[in-house]
Order: C-alpha cells, then sequence, then structure tokens
C-alpha cells in the first residue's frame, strides 16, 4: 500500500507562552488529493503548516509526508514538500530566472531548465524571467514565490493562502497550472480564505477552530449536510403545524424559510403540502455553499462548541 501524501497523528503544539495551538489534530491526505485546510485566524492552519514543512517542532504527535517522518527524516521531506509561504521573501540580487536556477541547484537538482521553462509558462512569467524579482509587482512576486515553491517538482504541494490579495488574472491562472499539477498526481494542500475557490477545487477539507478539527469530510458531504428552502403561501395559508418542525424564520409576507436535513425531506414536505391543499406562490432550494458550512461550523456561538 502506498503511504499517505500527509499523514498528521495526534499533532500539539504549545507555544513558550504556555499557549496550545494545536490540540491533538489528527488526519490523513492520500496522493493525488486536492486537500482544503480552513480554519478562521488563529485556528492553528500557520502552525501545523510549519510543522509539516519541519520549520517548527510540534511538542508531541508526529507528521510524515510520503511515509517520511518530518523531524527524524528532513533532508528527505524537505524535497518531497513544496510550501508557498504567505510572505513574499526573496533574494533581491537575481532576476526571476537565476532565483530559480538558484533555488533548483539548492535541491540538487541542475538540468531542470525544460521545467524552470514549464513554470515560467506556466505561472504567466515569461515577460519577466529576465526582471530582477525586487522590481516586480506584488502579483508577480507572489508567481515568483509560487514558482520557487515548485522547482523542485515536489510531488506534495502546500499554498497557504497563495491568492491573499492577488488579482483576479493571477488567480485564474494560478489555478490553471495548480490544477493541471494535481491532475498529473501532485498532493495539493490549500488554505484559503476564499471559500468558495475551496469550494471548486478542493475535494476534501479539513476545518480547524481553535486547534482542532471541527471537521473533515469530503467537500461534497460538507456541502450536502443540510439544505434551506424558501417558500412563499398566499396569504389565506398558513404553514401546515406538521412543517413547523423545519421553520427557521417566517415574516410579514407569508414567506417562510425551512432547513431541511437532506433533500428525501423534500419529497415529504411536498407531499404534505400538496395534501393539505396548500397554495403556493413559490418555493426555491437555497443552494448550500461552504461559506455556511464554515460559519456554521466555526461560529463561537454554535451549540456545542467551544
Ligand atoms: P492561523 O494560521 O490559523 O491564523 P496560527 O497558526 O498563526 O493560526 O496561530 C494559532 C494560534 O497560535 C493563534 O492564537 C496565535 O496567536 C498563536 N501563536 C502563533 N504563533 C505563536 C507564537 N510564536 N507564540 C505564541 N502563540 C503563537
Amino acid at each position: 500500500m502506498t503511504s499517505p501524501a500527509l499523514c498528521i497523528k495526534q499533532a500539539v503544539k504549545t507555544y513558550a507562552n504556555g499557549f496550545t495551538a494545536l490540540k491533538g489534530v489528527s488526519f490523513s491526505v492520500q496522493p493525488g488529493e486536492f486537500f482544503g485546510l480552513l480554519g478562521p485566524n488563529g485556528a492553528g492552519k500557520t502552525t501545523l503548516i510549519s510543522a509539516m514543512a519541519g520549520l517548527s517542532r510540534l511538542t508531541s504527535g508526529q507528521i510524515s509526508i510520503c511515509g517520511h517522518d518530518v523531524q527524524l527524516e528532513a533532508n528527505t521531506t524537505r524535497k518531497l514538500l513544496g510550501v508557498v509561504p504567505q510572505e513574499l521573501v526573496f533574494d533581491p540580487f537575481f532576476n526571476v530566472r537565476e532565483a530559480l536556477k538558484f533555488q533548483s541547484g539548492y535541491f540538487g537538482q541542475r538540468n531542470n531548465d525544460d521545467w524552470i521553462d514549464e513554470i515560467i509558462a506556466g505561472l504567466g512569467l515569461t515577460d519577466k524571467a529576465d526582471t530582477n524579482t525586487r522590481n516586480l509587482s506584488g502579483g508577480m512576486k507572489r508567481r515568483v514565490m509560487v514558482a520557487l515553491a515548485l522547482v523542485h517538482r515536489p510531488p506534495v504541494i502546500v499554498l497557504d493562502e497563495p491568492t491573499a490579495g492577488v488579482d483576479v488574472e493571477l488567480r485564474q491562472n494560478l489555478w490553471q497550472f495548480i490544477t493541471r499539477l494535481n491532475t498529473d498526481g501532485h498532493t495539493i494542500i490549500l488554505t484559503t480564505h476564499y471559500l468558495e475557490e475551496a469550494q471548486s477545487l478542493c475535494n476534501r477539507i479539513a476545518m480547524l477552530k481553535h486547534g482542532e478539527i471541527v471537521a473533515l469530510d469530503s467537500t461534497r458531504n460538507l456541502l450536502d449536510t443540510e439544505t434551506e428552502l424558501r417558500l412563499a403561501l398566499t396569504t389565506d395559508q398558513t404553514l401546515p403545524d406538521n412543517l413547523r418542525h423545519y421553520l427557521i424564520k417566517e415574516d410579514d409576507n407569508n414567506h417562510y424559510l425551512l432547513k431541511l436535513a437532506d433533500y428525501n425531506q423534500l419529497t415529504a414536505l411536498l407531499q404534505i403540502l400538496q395534501t393539505q391543499r396548500i397554495n403556493v406562490i413559490n418555493l426555491n432550494i437555497l443552494e448550500n455553499d461552504l461559506e455556511n458550512v464554515f460559519l456554521r461550523l466555526t461560529s463561537d456561538h454554535v451549540k456545542g462548541t467551544k
């Protein structure tokens, strides 16, 4: 059996000031997945990514990349992982191509020009290949950060908020290229604030809150959990009593917002409306999106959470 691309077992991180940012996080990502790691600010995503990258040590627990322990086999895991960090850090003396060649040499890959050309083209950097990195715009610098993380062809790619504050063109460009790498077999782990991006790209998602996993499921299952429905009845009608348990809210215009656990309940609801001869003016199913799921799971006011 092949090892998971990423395997995190009971990761605990307590900082020097006594604050515990990860409280026993466990999950694995299989090779070829496009995996989302989501959570509000302060959830512990960056802490977890630094531990994956071997930049900081866990207090306890274990992380492995393609079956190799990040602490015990740091030289191996460094080559297996490409991390695109949030902050823009460059050596100011190189142009784009030189920076990529230098980085490639650092990973011991010297005859890598074809791949460097491919990355440059894939990320829309062709026009800037000979420009000094310090003279690039913020968006272009961001592209170079992605290119630098990919230069050694890592099988596992971690993108930490890669599209924060970048324009639409770069986002599309970047996602096209990353999706292609994923199709070619690279495992992608993404953190992002743009939930619609996570929804359309990730096949599975972990949601982290206060250092704990609050959801871990396929994107499809997370979105399937509940359906909201808006129902408008004629003014002479009211919602039948046996539908009241679905009710979230009603307004003075005889509009009702209902919550269904799944689509099967919809059939039951339609039958009740029909047998009781309720006049429906309008009925629409509200598309569930990751934003709703995220808010529900990460809100501090949800029952049963801290
Ligand atoms: P995220 O990336 O999800 O926003 P972080 O991993 O950056 O979250 O932070 C998780 C928690 O750990 C936050 O409450 C943050 O303040 C705290 N934290 C991060 N770095 C340190 C540190 N060096 N010392 C103490 N606490 C820290």
